[in-house]
């Protein structure tokens, strides 16, 4: 009898045991399951993430309707419309005048200005090219400028006048910002007779108009947006009086930058070249004037009349590239 209980006892005790074997081996077998269920669904959504990102930022459109899940059509779809003014993923640089990218290849205005000037000696290395185009924004110039710009793969400094910056002009900012370009300060009102009366510059007027132009371009590019860069029109190289009005815009961080080339868009219409081939070849003899092979700021415009500027643009893009420069822009 007692032998016998002891045995269905032990019977008993092995039932459970089995019994709690199996079930912890179940909710084992559970557990390696789910485990491979979610690893598997991640790696999907993993690789349906990948193309869906790429596309918005490299193409940016057509390429939606082939992307299968509904989360990345939402998300690209919703970053394409973000993505068509500002091609470019690179952000404004805060506190600078261009984005982040354009660090590579920006230079400071003073030290380049202080070359031009003699004040300091000429670069050696890298010869580097600033394109600078004056006078605008607008809705005419402006966006072939940068069209020719973008398909010769070059940056450019643009100088801005204050006044010019209506809303129509709002997206081609934000493209300069965009694609690389840099943005400086031409004056507000670009009037001589209220920057220079009896040729003598007014440094209230002066800083007064740099503090007005640097608001219209924040309030297009943001607060982070700010311009540490100036060109006097006509050039600080014609008017008197200018040490006043360089300290005013010094204490603001800003500097002001001539050329030492130029393609002669502006000159009086008598030496104005009046066809692409003329330019070019205006702008490749401008430079016999000046000694320093290494540094060429050239003066252009891109006020609304400026059409000859446009179609001369990529000869003397192709003149600075065959020559061995580099192209920077200004900060
Ligand atoms: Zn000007």
């Amino acid at each position: 009898m007692g032998s016998r209980r002891n045995q269905r006892k032990k019977r008993s005790r092995r039932k459970v045991q089995q019994l709690f074997i199996g079930t912890v081996a179940l909710v084992a077998i559970l557990a390696i399951v789910y485990l491979a269920y979610t690893l598997s669904t991640q790696g999907k959504a993993a690789q349906q993430k990948t193309p869906a990102s790429t596309t918005a930022t490299t193409t940016a459109s057509s390429t939606v309707s082939t992307i299968e899940s509904t989360a990345a059509t939402m998300s690209s779809t919703s970053e394409t419309t973000t993505t068509v003014e500002s091609e470019s993923t690179s952000p404004l640089l805060a506190g600078k005048n261009h984005n982040e990218a354009a660090a590579a290849y920006a230079y400071s205005t003073q030290e380049v200005q202080n070359i031009m000037a003699g004040v300091t000696p000429p670069m050696t290395g890298d010869r580097i090219c600033f394109l600078t185009f004056d006078d605008g924004a607008n809705t005419t110039i402006t966006p072939q400028i940068l069209d020719v710009l973008k398909a010769n793969d070059v940056p450019a400094t643009f100088f801005i006048v204050g006044n010019t910056l209506g809303e129509e002009v709002q997206p081609i900012l934000k493209r300069q910002i965009a694609e690389g370009h840099a943005i400086a300060m031409h004056s507000y009102n670009h009037n001589y007779d209220l920057l220079y009366p009896g040729r003598k510059a007014n440094a209230t007027q002066i800083a007064k108009e740099a503090d007005q132009t640097q608001a219209a371009l924040q309030n297009i590019l943001g607060k982070d947006f700010y311009t540490g860069v100036w060109r006097y029109p006509g050039g600080h190289m014609s008017w008197e009086n200018l040490a006043a009005a360089d300290a005013a815009l010094n204490e603001k961080g800003i500097h002001y930058a001539d050329w030492n080339a130029m393609s002669g868009d502006a000159q009086p219409l008598g030496d104005r070249p009046t066809d692409a081939a003329a330019m070019a070849a205006y702008q490749a003899n401008s430079i016999t004037e000046y000694p320093d092979v290494h540094l060429r700021v050239v003066l252009m415009h891109d006020a609304a009349d400026k059409n000859v500027t446009v179609a001369a643009l990529p000869a003397i893009i192709q003149f600075y590239k065959d020559h061995g420069f580099k192209f920077g822009v200004l900060e």
